[in-house]
């Protein structure tokens, strides 16, 4: 390829508003362009990338067994409707109207397609498991879409869906997916960190996501130094860092011992820390209680509140719309509310207005407790429980409680694991000191269950002719924040140094003047090259040497050649061959520099594309 003939408009300046290497380097190497807030377009050269990360994805998930399929990116509304996601997944879903008034919604993810399009042909057990992909465009109407392609508002999915008779079907694909994953990234020169990751309303049995550690990754992760165990902070938990507690009826026995709860006056003091330093005591000794509003609540609480369940469509799971509960954990401690959602079944979860919690507790914020507390269902986290004599807010403006005593003086609906760990806490397998680290999300894999399949009514028959509903797995990749991840990790103060499977080029030729005999020896090369299957951009353009070497480097190509008079007038003719990245260039002989070209361009993709050590 000429770069005369090739479209790469490249900026020694610009991206202003990047605050990140990758958007910055896309920006200027002419890989992208913005049409619009979270609206980027391909230009030739990200395309060629582009198009070598889809290919990678294509061999290791048909290596797996699953199967490409094209779905419509526009898909009805009513598919939505079916599975409840119409109305609970909010402002992210784009939605829109043909002009037959037909609602419509451009697809953020597929679990509805597929479910519909494999319920089309799904009718015997002898058919699973069944694993479809695309690698698709999909649109979120992301509220701050930022850096770039990592966070934009269309981005192109390798999602993949999977439909078993049972678990174990289910595990052992939602297993290879995980293999594939690793050796996705590996191939294209990125260390991903799996993690444990929450299931979320869903209910799944499990799900993991693939992370690479980033500052300006928006998901903290929860390592361990000792053991393998990682988790992202929704979901990672810890050994517990007080006594067990006791079971409810140990817990009032033990409780007529302790003394009497007091009423103490506590003027003008409101804040954990300021009420620390009041009564002369530690955060540990204090119950925190939040109120927090929850929609679409799928927890069955009848017993518990007096709320009535509705079903937001005819064959949707039945919910709460909208329920208050308050949360009570030790003092020290935040609540994860990932953690309390996933508890809770809710779809959307936020901390309760001002006006609610006045509301609910009779008392200005601040003085939550769960003595007395009898508006709403509390749910406590184990910490909460375990302070055998607990000071907490007392419902009452500049009042607080003392000897507060779990199972005397107030008892939970449901106790859960609802605490935020943090760096230092104990691992839950080993109990080494756990270390956080920031990640950014590449891929995720999801056990999803039933639930698409049940509201959609995706069914076979079994062995014995009984109507079945399959379980199912969901899987996705986001391409372009891949390929922004590599340039992350791979770049310098000039640009950026691809990796040799995702390179838009294997080599660059740089004639210092597209003239004469250096032109015969590019073009020869160039040709030489192109019949070993090497990607070559020639660079014929009139301009200045050191701006063809500025190109070059920012482009990142894996290899330059330059070739020049004074190097092809020695005794063999050589060419200048530079890696970039690396700080010497060598001399070649005219005569070998294909060959030798070749070799290395092979050894280098090889080595990516080789198996795990
Ligand atoms: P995030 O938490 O970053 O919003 P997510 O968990 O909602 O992502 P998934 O639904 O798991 O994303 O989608 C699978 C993959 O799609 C993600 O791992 C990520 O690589 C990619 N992805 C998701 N949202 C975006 C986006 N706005 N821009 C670019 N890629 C995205
Ligand atoms: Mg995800």
């Amino acid at each position: 390829m000429k770069f005369s003939e090739f479209y790469l408009p490249t900026l020694r300046e610009g991206g202003g508003d990047a605050i990140i290497a990758s958007h910055r380097l896309m920006f200027r190497s002419g890989m992208i362009r913005k049409l619009s807030n979270g609206l980027f377009a391909y230009l030739p050269l990200g395309l060629r990338s582009f198009r070598k990360l889809e290919n990678i994805i294509r061999e290791e998930i048909e290596a797996i067994g699953a199967r490409e399929i094209k779905a419509p990116v526009v898909v009805p509304g009513e598919l939505w409707k079916e599975s409840g996601r119409w109305d609970s997944m909010g402002d992210a879903l784009l939605r829109a109207k043909n002009r037959l008034n037909v609602d419509l919604v451009v697809s953020p993810t597929a679990e509805e397609a597929f479910t519909a399009i494999v319920r089309e042909d799904l009718f015997s057990y002898k058919q699973l498991p069944v694993n479809l992909y695309q690698i698709n465009t999909k649109y979120r109407d992301e509220i701050r879409p930022r850096y770039g392609v990592m966070r934009a508002r269309e981005f192109v999915m390798f999602d993949a869906y999977s439909f078993h008779v049972d678990e174990e079907s289910l595990d052992s694909v939602y297993k290879a997916m995980g293999r594939a994953y690793k050796r996705i990234f590996k191939r294209c020169g990125l260390s991903v960190i799996p993690v444990k990751a929450d299931s979320g309303a869903m209910g799944g049995a499990g799900s993991e996501e693939f992370m690479v550690e980033s500052l300006i990754g928006d998901n903290i992760l929860l390592l361990c130094p000792a053991c393998d165990y990682s988790a992202n902070v929704e979901k990672a938990g810890c050994q517990a860092d007080f006594t067990p507690v006791p079971p409810l009826q140990e817990a009032k026995t033990r409780a007529s011992s302790l003394p009497a709860v007091e009423i103490i006056d506590t003027p003008e003091v409101k804040t954990i820390a300021e009420l620390c330093t009041f009564l002369k005591t530690d955060a540990k000794n204090f119950i925190k209680t939040l109120i927090y509003r929850a929609l679409n609540v799928e927890l069955d609480l009848s017993g518990v509140c007096n709320l009535e369940r509705k079903k937001p469509s005819p064959d949707a799971l039945p919910v709460y719309p909208e329920v208050f509960v308050a949360v009570c954990i030790r003092g020290d401690l935040d609540v994860n509310e990932v953690k309390l959602a996933s508890v809770l079944k809710a779809a959307e979860l936020a901390l309760a207005s001002e006006e609610d919690v006045r509301r609910i507790t009779q008392a200005p914020l601040g003085f939550a407790g769960p003595v007395g507390l009898s508006a709403i269902p509390i749910i406590a986290d184990e910490s909460a429980l375990a302070i055998p004599c607990a000071f907490t807010g007392a419902l009452a403006e500049d009042k607080h409680y003392k000897n507060v005593v779990y199972g005397r003086d107030w008892t939970p609906f449901m106790s859960a694991d609802l605490r935020t760990v943090k760096a230092g806490d104990k691992c839950p397998v080993c109990g080494e000191a756990l270390y956080e680290k920031k990640g950014n999300e590449l891929g995720h894999i999801f056990k999803l269950g039933k639930k698409y399949s049940t509201s959609m009514h995706l069914a076979y028959l079994d062995e014995t002719g009984k109507s079945q509903i399959p379980t199912m797995g969901c899987y996705g990749i986001g391409l372009d924040r891949t390929l922004a991840s590599v340039i992350e990790e791979h770049h310098d103060e000039a640009g950026i140094i691809w990796t040799a499977t995702l390179a838009p080029f294997d080599v660059i030729i740089v004639p210092v003047k597209y003239d004469g005999e250096v032109k015969a020896a590019a073009d020869e090369l160039a040709a030489h090259l192109q019949k070993y299957g090497i990607d070559v951009l020639l660079d014929d353009r009139a301009e200045r040497a050191g701006v063809k070497f500025n190109d070059a480097d920012l482009i990142g190509i894996p290899y330059r050649v330059v070739v020049g008079d004074k190097n092809l007038s020695h005794d063999p003719p050589e060419f200048e061959i530079k890696k970039r990245g690396s700080k010497d260039s060598e001399l070649i002989e005219r005569g070998r520099a294909a060959d030798y070209l070749a070799q290395r361009v092979r050894l280098d993709i090889e080595q990516l594309n080789g198996d795990e050590s």
